[in-house]
Parts: C-alpha cells; sequence; structure tokens
C-alpha cells in the first residue's frame, strides 16, 4: 500500500494564532498518525503566494484585530487563488478571525472596516463594548452531533445565501446571539468561533474533516 500524504497551508500561521488554534492542527496530525497518514504543514503568511492547486486543506486561525488588519490587508493579493480553492472544493477550517476574514468585511472594536475577500457572502458587525465570552454548545443537523467549545469574540457574523451554520447554538451566543447559528458550513468549508482548541474538544468532528480532506485528495491524485 502506498503511504497517504497530505498537504495542509496553515494561513498566516505565525500571525493568527490566538487561544492556542493551532492545536487544530495538532489533533488532526495526531488523528492521521493514528490512520497512518502523513501530513505536511506549511505556514503561509504575509507577501507569500497561496498555491490554490497544492494543498488538500486550509487551516485558517483567529486573532486580534491588529493582527486581522496586517492580514486583512495581504489577503487580498491571495483572494482569487483561496476563492478559487474554495470553488474547487478544497478542504477549510476557518476559526474566528479567519472564519470572519473569508466573508464580506468585519467593522472591528475600534469601528474601522477590516475587508474581507468575499468568497463567503457573510459579514461581521461589532459591538458595543462587549465581546461573546463563555462556553458554547451547539447541535449539527448536518451530522446529527453535538459540539463543546470556548467562543471569545467581539464580532457579530450574520450568515448569507448558500451558507448554513455549522450548528444551532443550545448553549452560548454563536455568530450573533440573534439568529441562533453558529459557524459556517458552505462547499468544503467549515467555519467556527469555537476556540480553545475546537477539534480537540470535538474529536468526532475532526475526523469527519480528516475524511473531507482524504475523499478531496482523492478526487485530485
Ligand atoms: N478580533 C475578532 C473579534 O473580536 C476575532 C477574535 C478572535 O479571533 N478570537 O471578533
Amino acid at each position: 500500500m502506498t503511504e497517504l500524504n497530505l498537504t495542509v497551508c496553515h494561513l498566516y500561521g505565525n500571525l493568527l494564532n490566538t487561544y492556542g488554534d493551532n492545536g487544530n492542527l495538532l489533533v488532526l496530525n495526531y488523528l492521521a498518525k493514528k490512520r497512518g497518514i502523513n501530513l505536511t504543514i506549511d505556514i503561509v503568511s504575509i507577501y507569500e503566494p497561496f498555491d490554490r492547486d497544492k494543498y488538500d486543506f486550509v487551516f485558517f486561525g483567529g486573532g486580534q484585530d491588529y493582527e486581522q488588519l496586517i492580514v486583512s490587508n495581504d489577503i487580498q493579493k491571495k483572494k482569487d487563488d483561496l476563492t478559487a480553492f474554495i470553488n474547487q472544493d478544497g478542504v477549510m477550517l476557518a476559526i474566528c478571525g479567519g472564519f470572519q476574514l473569508l466573508g464580506d468585511y468585519y467593522i472591528g472594536a475600534n469601528g474601522e472596516k477590516i475587508h474581507g475577500i468575499h468568497a463567503l457572502p457573510h459579514y461581521t458587525l461589532s459591538q458595543d463594548n462587549n465581546r461573546f465570552i463563555g462556553d458554547i454548545e451547539i447541535y449539527s443537523e448536518e451530522f446529527d452531533e453535538t459540539y463543546y467549545g470556548f467562543e471569545n469574540h467581539n464580532g457579530m457574523t450574520f450568515l448569507g445565501d448558500g451558507e448554513r451554520p455549522l450548528g444551532i447554538v443550545k448553549k452560548g451566543n454563536g455568530n450573533n446571539n440573534q439568529d441562533n447559528t453558529e459557524g459556517v458550513r458552505y462547499k468544503n468549508v467549515f467555519g467556527s468561533y469555537f476556540h480553545g482548541p475546537l477539534l480537540a474538544r470535538n474529536e468526532n468532528l475532526a475526523n469527519r474533516i480528516l475524511d473531507f480532506i482524504i475523499t478531496y485528495h482523492n478526487k485530485r491524485h
């Protein structure tokens, strides 16, 4: 049997890695090893091109508004390649700030407009002097599973056409504390406000994402 090698892009991994988001990759690596699969992880950051055909999976973490603004400026140059990757069914997990930047824009805590790449149609507004902080629990209809996590965000995200939530909020705030949605599912993109990290607490979701990555890889090879 030939060994399976999967190639992973940790997008802006040296700028957006709040609350241990990197742990999501450690968990995927651990689960992949158990299945005899090898992961190679590259950080692709500012000034570096994103190769839409090189990667099986993109991980995009969260961060403070300051780092998000730096990334927002740079990511416009990668916008076409990232959008093409998503449209060709590339698998992506985007947490918090990364989730926000896949959408249209994020109004930062100081009122500044931080542009996303609009690969997905959601947008994110700012709350006045408040953050959504605390434990969160959601139910995914797609997978019939419950996920547990921790959220900490100022942004209030509103999903657009063609976007489904990752789950329905059972406890906590989720995307905006108004419409009961949390995160996003769109093509093979998973987005969430869960830090902590998401996959360490939800091995079922980690294995599902690994299955998506393997399917995408096998389709291309
Ligand atoms: N800066 C963004 C917000 O507060 C994202 C935060 C994060 O990634 N945790 O909404």
